[in-house]
């Protein structure tokens, strides 16, 4: 899920991962107030890799109350142009630092270093968007029966708690950044407890670039207690949420106390429909790593194939093969594609969709075990697991995984592709494959989900919206839609009389 075509720079390994990792308040380290602290892992090999504060209520008012300093003091006077120019520095810092921010989620996400390095430059590339955006977004005149006149100005909220999870733990923290920090907003960050090394890093350069103390923050701790403290606080303005849809709804209900604002980027079971008369070799190529990128643990994973029957054989075959291709390894490996799961606990509940694939009556086709290499024994590895015969009743098709595995089903009319593609409570993104525009179009149209490719699985573009359907979210980000999410609209009538 990065969000760019462009690639940052090979380099070699030997960045420093920070040991002893602090929360950061108010423009400096801080350990919890009763000094409580919890181990983070590297899931590739099950080693501690760090020990980081665990934040219980009183951190998370300290937080809000530094970041509510914060919004009112200085940095509520400066230009648009001045964030957007601190915004642009901040973006050189990431670019700069790219090597060390990619090591931290290589050992942390078990994310392949290839696709940590790629992350880490896309959030340097978002950053930049943001800052060319901060002074692009403005209100309008409005003509109104009254004869005076009429404006409106968008205003930040307040204080935003940004409430993210380990799959992509910089790239989700950019996007709220970006818009939140372009519109004169403060912001919290809450990474998510398996992976809250690299939010800490990001903010330390904020405050590099010139952000006031207080204006970036971070708070590490579990959901259950810090995540839930920040999203029920009287003094946070909004909630940028992306992670589980029950935990979004869980948001929702601790947001409602204040009535806050929220955006929700939510679960997802996207679909990829390909018709008989699609270019299937452009879609056996692109298929596997637009489930198994970032070991599927990826919110728009093509993770149900809908293949028309008359094809369905041969696509099964095409799609087996270029999937044993992938090169499943030691996320340090500069050839790796596919590193291990974020955690142990994430691979058994894989492997319990795994079973429950077999167990409804799904043919495995490739996979479905650890990887042989006894190197990586130790690790949260499986390798990219394919089933066939999956019909839209059986389990693993309903549900999110979060896991390397897809299903296929065969379909036999446009009207059916449409209805099982639209057969999950989830509406995130879909892919349409076929050389007929007019069918393209058609099923384009009537699939619902926030965003959608054609021909390709690029859902995800830095100047475009991005978002959910149902329950895949609330509110679209990426793009000047984001700022919306952050701003509010204030009205203004002067009497001219
Ligand atoms: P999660 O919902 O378990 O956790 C996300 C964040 O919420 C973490 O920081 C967590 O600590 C916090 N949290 C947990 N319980 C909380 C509570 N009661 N109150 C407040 N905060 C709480 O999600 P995850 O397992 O970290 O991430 C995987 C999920 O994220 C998948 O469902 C995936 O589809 C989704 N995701 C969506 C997008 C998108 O843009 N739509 C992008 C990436 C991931």
């Amino acid at each position: 899920m990065v969000t760019t075509n462009e690639h940052a720079p090979d380099k070699s390994n030997g960045a420093a991962v920070p040991r002893d990792a602090k929360m950061f308040i108010n423009g400096a380290q801080v350990d919890a107030l009763d000094g409580q602290t919890f181990e983070v892992h590297n899931p590739a090999t099950g080693e501690v890799i760090a020990r980081v504060p665990l934040a219980g209520k009183a951190d998370v008012d300290r937080a809000v109350e530094a970041a509510q300093k914060a919004f009112e003091g200085p940095f509520a006077k400066w230009s648009a142009a001045k964030r957007g120019r601190t915004l642009a520095k901040f973006s050189d810092l990431v670019k700069r630092n790219v090597e060390d921010l990619a090591q931290i989620d290589r050992e942390n996400v078990g994310k392949p270093i290839s696709a940590s390095r790629n992350e880490s430059f896309a959030v340097s590339l978002v950053l930049e968007y943001y800052a060319g955006a901060a002074n692009k977004h403005f209100g309008e005149t409005i003509p109104t029966s009254m004869p005076g006149f009429d404006f409106t100005l968008r205003e930040p909220i307040g204080v935003v708690a940004a409430i993210v999870p380990w799959n992509f733990p910089q790239n989700m923290a950019a996007w709220k950044l970006g818009p939140a920090l372009a519109t004169g907003n403060t912001v919290i960050i809450k990474p998510a407890s398996w992976t809250p090394l690299s939010a800490i890093r990001l903010a330390e350069l904020a405050l590099e670039a010139g952000f006031p103390p207080g204006v970036v923050n971070v708070v590490t701790g579990p959901g259950g207690t810090a995540g839930a403290a920040l999203a029920g606080h009287s003094g946070v303005g909004k909630v940028a949420f992306t992670g589980e849809t029950t935990t979004g709804q869980e948001i929702m209900r601790l947001a409602a106390n204040n009535v806050k604002k929220i955006s929700l980027e939510l679960g997802g079971k996207s679909p990829s429909v390909v018709f008989a008369d699609a270019d299937l070799e452009k879609f056996a190529a692109a298929a596997p790593m637009a489930v198994f990128d970032n070991a599927g643990q990826n919110c728009t994973a093509r993770s149900r194939i809908l293949v028309e029957r008359s094809v369905h054989e041969r696509l099964v075959q095409l799609v087996a093969e270029q999937t044993r291709l992938l090169a499943v390894g030691d996320p340090a490996d500069d050839k790796t594609q596919v590193g291990s799961l974020v955690s142990q606990r994430q691979l058994e509940r894989v492997r319990e969709f795994v079973d429950s694939a077999r167990d409804e009556g799904a043919t495995l086709v490739e996979g479905g075990v650890a990887p042989a290499d006894p190197a990586l024994a130790n690790g949260a590895f499986l390798m990219p697991t394919i089933f066939d015969g999956a019909n839209a009743d059986m389990r693993f098709i309903r549900e999110e995984i979060f896991g390397p595995v897809v299903g296929i089903i065969p379909f036999d009319t446009e009207e059916e592709a449409v209805r099982l593609a639209n057969s999950t409570p989830y509406g995130l993104a879909g892919s349409v494959w076929t050389r007929d525009i007019g069918r393209a179009m058609r099923v384009a149209k009537g699939i619902r989900t926030g965003t959608l490719a054609i021909n390709s699985n690029d859902s995800i573009h830095t100047e475009a919206p991005f978002g959910g359907y149902k329950m895949s979210g609330i509110g679209r980000e990426l793009g000047m839609h984001a700022l919306d999410l952050y701003t509010e609209v204030k009205n203004v009538y002067v009497d001219l009389s």
